[in-house]
């Protein structure tokens, strides 16, 4: 369940979002239903949230089809009706029967399953197809009949993401884009894979890191307890158009609080829709929760427990303290890990979408909790794409263009450092190939953030499973370091040393008249109170000397509540403080790799007919930056003098250090020409005299004449981004020969 994906949550004190925030639990299911309609439908337009009226103008047209129906046999049963009026009454049905099929098929299109389900299932059969025969990816352990969630990437895909990791980490100076880890200076850190029970104690995953899950009672197949439901639920609400308004809610509404139902509430929902073994049919048990982590033990022993991660940011976490102090003792800084994460997900299903392994790319940002500004903000602030921030979802609109200043200096994104970075994922993104149509930054509703996140937004890309979370861009305040600070013993802070000795503010909560006034929740009110800044203490300090109490949010509530004057005292002590100690807030945007590549893929894939039109010819679209093969050479015919010119111009493309091959064999040049569009080649190099040669451009299949020596150097240019297609076009002859004759 989604509530257990994110990191478990564990109660701390943590600074509050200085938003309000809604929480009322009709806001919430509220929320939780327009997230719904938002994310697991296939497309936003698809659950257009006029599917409501659309099932109502179906079933208004039902109605007057099955009145006309009896009016018609009435009709003839009475006999005393003329044939004319009978026909005309038959006429009357069948047009109305043409309306009610329409008012169908335009709700199966709303909710998804009709001919726009059909293509997308196509194409994404198409670009599969392609990718695992040309080895971009391969089922892992295929000989042995493969492993559910588990894949290897073969030659090409190793290559894209190699230049997906090599962009992410550093700058590509001829682009002039600078990505993560270099253009921030980030510390990269590589840790284990293997982590020791304690670290995922002390971050909650060994409690909380679950998803709930069935069994087939009599095979023991396992499957995800809220994927049955909601299977289950949106089938009936795509394919049963004559459900009725009241079921078709309450279908809605289980799956909009899917991921808050209980154990108890998921197994009684699947016993009371008979929802049974998809293969078998055979009962189901009941719903129990299953930790992710793959466990193991370390060293021959087996007493020390330990677990394979499920992310890379606690291997940051933990080394804090060293960073710190490698960084001088300075905040902000960034620290950065690529590497492998392991979820054993219960039933993987979306291909390269859900695995068991996979690789994250994650930042952790820490800065000060009271200074969230972030000096290169302005480099992003003009940028404007698709936002989709919670207000938009709880009114069941669409994602909305906007600037991202206006965004951050709006409140709606909740301070500078995380718009910096939702504005340099978007840039990653779209630098790479996704499509910025299909790209758009959501908003975590209440319900699925964890409470001490001070705001969290998703990056995420529509492919034709439907929009998915591919980077998780999360503002999680000081959780996880006070959470191994606190297991550890080892304080994990920073200290801010004042110029001149500053008073101290001192912050007493009375949990006395707390407890009374708050019973059960007096913890988290004392917590909260203690963990304001100071700037939130002063004003408290005077709302409560002018007016006697004043409102307070308590995130971890998520509500606000009334503190009068005796709950708490708030004063500066005479005594004078040279530093304030402080725990950071972190910043996290983390990359799931895999999935990024996945939709690149789908995004940069497209058909075009051979010249005979014969056949539909598969092309991907890779930019030079992430394509895997930056060339191709290709002796026109089989000669020696051909194949001595070949060798020489790949020499000077190793030496100036651009990926290609050379493509001897004895098939047309056309089909050569169509075979490395189909791992998305940009350019071909073809060989078709010893002094000069023939550039091709992949999309635009149009060629230009260069001499031999200057091959390299411009197919350099080209792949580096220092020239355009244009540039050179304009530079050099065009060539119109007879080479793609048979493409
Ligand atoms: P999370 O820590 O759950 O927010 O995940 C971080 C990122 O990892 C997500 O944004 C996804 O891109 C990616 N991710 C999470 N689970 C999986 C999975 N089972 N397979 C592939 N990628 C995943």
């Amino acid at each position: 369940m989604v509530f257990m994906r994110f990191r478990p949550q564990v109660i701390f004190s943590s600074l509050c979002s200085p938003k309000p925030r809604t929480s009322s639990p009709s806001a919430t299911l509220a929320a939780a239903a327009a997230r719904r309609r938002h994310t697991t439908s296939v497309a936003t337009s698809m659950a257009a949230p006029s599917e409501d009226a659309l099932r109502r103008a179906l079933a208004e047209r039902q109605a007057a089809v099955d009145a006309q129906g009896e009016a018609v046999r009435a009709l003839k049963a009475g006999g005393g009706a003329s044939k004319a009026e009978v026909d005309a009454a038959v006429e009357a049905l069948k047009a109305l029967k043409v309306e009610a099929g329409a008012a169908a098929r335009r709700l199966q299109q709303s909710v998804g399953a009709g001919p726009g389900g059909a293509a997308r299932e196509e194409m994404r059969q198409a670009v599969v197809n392609t990718l695992e025969r040309k080895l971009f990816y391969i089922p892992s352990f295929k000989i042995y009949r493969g492993v559910a969630g588990l894949y290897d990437y073969g030659p090409p895909g190793c290559r894209v993401k190699a230049n997906v990791l090599s962009f992410w980490r550093q700058v590509t100076p001829a682009f002039r884009l600078e990505h993560f880890v270099l253009e921030e200076n980030m510390l990269e850190v590589d840790c284990p894979c293997v982590t020791p029970e304690v670290v995922l104690k002390a971050s909650g995953h060994v409690e909380k890191f679950t998803d709930l899950m069935v069994k087939d009672e009599k095979t023991g197949t396992c499957y995800r307890a809220d994927h049955l439901l909601k299977d289950f639920c949106k089938e009936k609400l795509e394919k049963d158009l004559t459900l009725p308004q009241q079921k078709a809610d309450e279908f809605k509404r289980i799956l909009a609080i899917l991921d808050d139902l209980s154990a108890e509430e998921l197994g009684a929902k699947i016993k009371e829709y008979g929802i049974v073994a998809p293969d078998t049919k055979n009962p189901l048990s009941d719903p129990y929760p299953f930790n992710l982590m793959f466990q193991t033990s370390i060293g021959p022993t087996g007493l020390s427990v330990g677990y394979m991660r499920p992310e890379t940011a606690q291997g940051i976490f933990v080394n804090f303290k060293d960073l710190y102090y490698y960084n001088g003792q300075k905040l902000p800084f960034a620290a950065a890990q690529i590497g492998q994460a392991f979820r054993n997900e219960i039933s993987p299903r979306q291909g390269l979408l859900r695995v068991r392994e996979f690789t994250l790319a994650e930042i952790e940002h820490f800065v000060d909790p009271e200074d969230k500004s972030h000096p290169k903000f302005v480099d992003v602030a003009d940028l404007e794409f698709l936002m989709f921030p919670r207000e938009l979802q709880l009114s069941g609109d669409s994602a909305k263009s906007m600037k991202l200043g206006d965004a951050v200096s709006k409140g709606t994104v909740n301070n500078e450092t995380l718009g910096y970075f939702i504005g340099r994922v978007y840039l990653f993104l779209t630098c790479l190939g996704i499509d910025k149509a299909r790209l758009r930054f959501r908003q975590h509703l209440p319900n699925e953030m964890a409470h001490y996140a001070a705001d969290c937004w998703d990056a995420e890309i529509e492919c034709s499973y439907g929009w998915i979370e591919c980077v998780g861009i999360a503002d999680r305040s000081a959780y996880d370091l006070k959470a191994h600070s606190e297991k550890s013993g080892v304080p994990l802070v920073a200290h801010e040393k004042f110029s001149k000795p500053k008073e101290k503010l001192v912050i007493v909560p009375s949990k006395k008249d707390l407890g009374l006034a708050f019973k059960g929740n007096q913890k988290m009110v004392v917590e909260a109170l203690e963990a304001m800044s100071e700037k939130e203490a002063l004003e408290m300090k005077a709302a409560l000397e002018s007016k006697g109490e004043t409102t307070f949010k308590v995130c971890t509530l998520g509500k606000d509540v009334v503190i009068t004057k005796k709950m708490v005292s708030i004063s500066m002590e005479k005594k004078m403080e040279h530093q304030r100690v402080f725990t950071p807030s972190v910043i996290e945007p983390s990359f799931g790799i895999g999935r990024i590549i996945y939709c690149l893929f789908e995004h940069s894939f497209y058909t075009r007919p051979s010249k005979s039109e014969e056949e539909q010819l598969n092309v991907f679209r890779f930019p030079p930056l992430v394509a895997p093969i930056k060339c191709t050479v290709f002796p026109l015919v089989k000669n020696q003098e051909f194949d001595d010119a070949a060798k020489l111009i790949a020499k000077a493309l190793t030496t100036a250090a651009i990926s290609h091959i050379i493509d001897t064999t004895a098939i047309s040049i056309g089909r050569r020409y169509a075979r490395t569009d189909e791992i998305g080649v940009p350019f071909a190099v073809t060989v078709d005299s010893t002094t000069s040669v023939t550039i091709r451009e992949r999309d635009s299949k149009e060629q230009i004449r260069v001499g031999i020596d200057e091959v390299a150097s411009v197919v350099k240019q080209l792949t580096e981004g220092q020239s355009t297609w244009a540039d050179v076009s304009a530079k050099y002859p065009a060539h119109v020969g007879p080479q793609g004759d048979q493409e």
